[in-house]
């Protein structure tokens, strides 16, 4: 194990050393593996920073197999900032629908539209400037500035974390943000800034191919001489993770009002979860059941009219990150004298819902909709 002690030497070892005298083996080595193992992905043909942003913000809490076909969607649709920045929001909503973490797709909008306004519609090429972007945090600017321009910014993904916490045996929690600023430090001293993009890539690769969380391939890997968790026979014990989350559990109740042809959709707008997207009508309530929903919540009576019948009611749990949600359909005929939920909910037919940009748990219900209703 490498204690905070041993690193501050390291780093002083790293540091002493005149840059000519650095040999970056483990860069050589990482970059020579690349080029030999890496997998042919569309975002690795090109130098196209808009490309390259945009695979990265898809990619993010997402596996290759399931981004790549949104990745494609988007560069057919939008193949360059411009064509992006003029896109209503809505479109880019509904392209993303099934990705989650709607927020990305809002802020790479909002991002596009001022590189057109602020840049001319030319990608800012400066780590700096394109972290003033919309959305855009250290990792996907580092990733943007590295992969693009080879401007030596180390990145820090899961996968690189993991990496540098067995090649240097690092003790520390990854998941405490007071943990960054090391594996920062310690990414930073192991590239050769001659060839950051192919550095980063190789790093993020070797975590995704040959130093899996589970059952790494340490035999074939690149860089085993220089590892020190292998040394010590810590790999399995790294990176450390200590998780403080806490996830709240929510219950949401969805009233599907069907009058026979139609049903309500209303657009979410609270700074929330899944913000300007499309849901049925919602009550959020602990309540247990239909019966007792409807006992604290008079309104429901409004809007379903008199003789309404509940046709059918499908329960799903969807996870979130920081979130747990709970979730009622509840599909009801509606009676006559029936009400509008709001001001605001569109009146829509049932094929019609396809439309709209909705969060996927809203889609899991709608999708078995035609057969409820048939
Ligand atoms: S030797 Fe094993 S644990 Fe160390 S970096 Fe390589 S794959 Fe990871």
């Amino acid at each position: 194990m490498v204690e905070n002690r041993e690193k501050s030497k390291i780093f002083c070892y790293f540091v002493s050393m005149e840059s000519d005298e650095k040999s970056f083996e483990i860069s050589r080595l990482l970059c020579q593996w690349y080029e030999e193992n890496k997998r042919e992905l569309p975002w690795r043909q090109t130098r196209d920073p808009y490309r390259i942003w945009l695979s990265e913000v898809i990619l993010q809490q997402t596996r290759i197999a399931q981004g790549l076909p949104y990745y494609n969607s988007f560069i057919r649709h939008y193949p360059d900032v411009k064509a992006l920045a003029a896109a209503d929001e809505d479109s880019i909503l509904r392209l993303w629908q099934g990705l989650g973490y709607y927020s990305r797709a809002r802020h790479l909008l909002e991002a596009a539209r001022s590189i057109v306004s602020d840049h001319g519609g030319v990608f800012p090429r400066r780590y700096e400037d394109i972290l003033r972007l919309q959305g855009i945090g250290r990792y996907t600017a580092s990733a943007i500035a590295s992969f693009a321009y080879d401007e030596p910014r180390p990145v820090l993904d899961g996968n690189v974390y993991r990496v540098l916490a067995r090649l240097y045996d690092i003790e520390a929690n990854i998941l405490d943000s007071r943990s960054e600023k090391l594996f920062l430090q310690l990414a930073l001293e192991t590239m050769d800034p001659r060839h950051a993009a192919v550095h980063n890539q190789a790093m993020m690769e070797l975590g995704a191919l040959c130093c899996t969380p589970a059952s790494p391939q340490c035999d074939r890997c690149p860089i085993a001489a220089h590892c020190l968790a292998l040394a010590s026979g810590k790999v399995s014990e790294r990176p450390v993770r200590i998780s403080g989350l806490k996830r709240k559990t929510r219950h949401f109740h969805y009233l599907c009002l069907y009058d026979g042809h139609s049903l309500y959709l209303q657009q979410r707008q609270d700074k929330d979860i899944w913000q300007h997207l499309w849901e049925f009508p919602l009550i959020e309530d602990d309540a247990t059941d239909w019966t007792a929903l409807l006992a604290s919540h008079p309104e429901i009576g409004r809007w379903t009219g008199r003789g309404a019948s509940l046709l059918a009611c499908r329960h799903y749990r969807h996870q979130l990150t920081h979130q747990t949600i709970q979730a009622d359909f509840y599909l009801v005929r509606t009676g006559t004298s029936a009400g509008s939920p709001s001001e605001k909910a569109v009146h829509i037919a049932v094929n019609e819902i396809d439309k709209y940009p909705v969060p996927i748990l809203v889609k899991r219900f709608a999708d078995q909709l035609e057969a409820l209703i048939s």
